[in-house]
């Protein structure tokens, strides 16, 4: 819309009317706009940069700014997918890493000695806190590996052989021979049984029994505990 006098077109161009007519119009011919403004970019290219140069030097701190607060944003709205691709990275570059610290802390040791003082409480508390982290994953494994012997004895079906009681802490894996003191002869606690049945790849002798049921057995002369011979006498009788 040309206007003879400039001051009319600087009124027509911020009246309301006026943006939202070029607006429209902008929006119609978004097309042609970007081929235009691609065309005067190539021509002007070292316009363009200089120009880009200028405006960065003077805007410098702005920019960094945004950036920040930009990198911060996506840190948070990434953070599960960050945190995951830094411990893949640790992971693959574990030995690397280890060895670069260890040299480190050889060759620095006053700094350690200084970093240790200045955060006394917060390496203790992340000591405590991983001594506590590593004393349930040990745990936790050696309640995976009773279960995997349990099963395997039990057919999957996990009680005392004898008289078929099913709570866990009750059960232990007993001797069917009677030789569990060759085991405990050779130093091997329900533990470390557990292990080295694991270890010798679950040899047969064995099976799960309770502790009454386990008792009752090694008590009796005949190596039969108190609940068979009961029942044997029944049928007998
Ligand atoms: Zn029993
Ligand atoms: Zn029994």
């Amino acid at each position: 819309m040309p206007y003879k006098n400039p001051e009319d077109e600087i009124k027509w161009r911020t009246s309301d009317f006026g943006r939202k007519w070029i607006k429209d119009w902008n929006l119609k011919n978004k097309e042609k706009l970007r081929e235009y403004y691609k065309k005067w970019e190539l021509e002007n290219k070292d316009k363009r940069k200089d120009q880009h140069q200028k405006w960065y030097k003077k805007n410098i701190e702005e920019v960094r700014k945004k950036h920040t607060e930009y990198n911060k944003k996506y840190r948070e709205i990434h953070a599960e997918e960050i945190k995951l691709k830094a411990k893949e990275y640790h992971k693959r570059n574990k030995e690397r890493e280890n060895e670069y610290a260890k040299e480190y802390r050889k060759n620095h040791p006053e700094k350690m000695k200084e970093y240790y003082q200045k955060n006394r409480e917060k390496i203790l508390e992340k000591n405590r806190n991983q001594y506590q982290k590593t004393k349930e994953v040990i745990k936790q494994k050696e309640v995976d590996r009773r279960l995997k012997v349990y099963n395997h004895y039990s057919n999957y079906d996990i009680k005392c052989i004898c008289c078929g009681e099913r709570h866990l802490d009750f059960l232990s894996v007993d001797h069917i021979n009677n030789d569990g003191y060759e085991h405990r002869k050779r130093g091997l606690s329900s533990n470390t049984l557990i292990q080295w049945i694991i270890k010798n790849n679950f040899p047969s002798g064995f099976q799960i029994s309770c502790m009454n049921c386990n008792h009752g057995r090694s008590r009796s002369p005949e190596r039969i505990c108190v609940h068979q011979k009961e029942l044997s006498e029944k049928i007998l009788s």
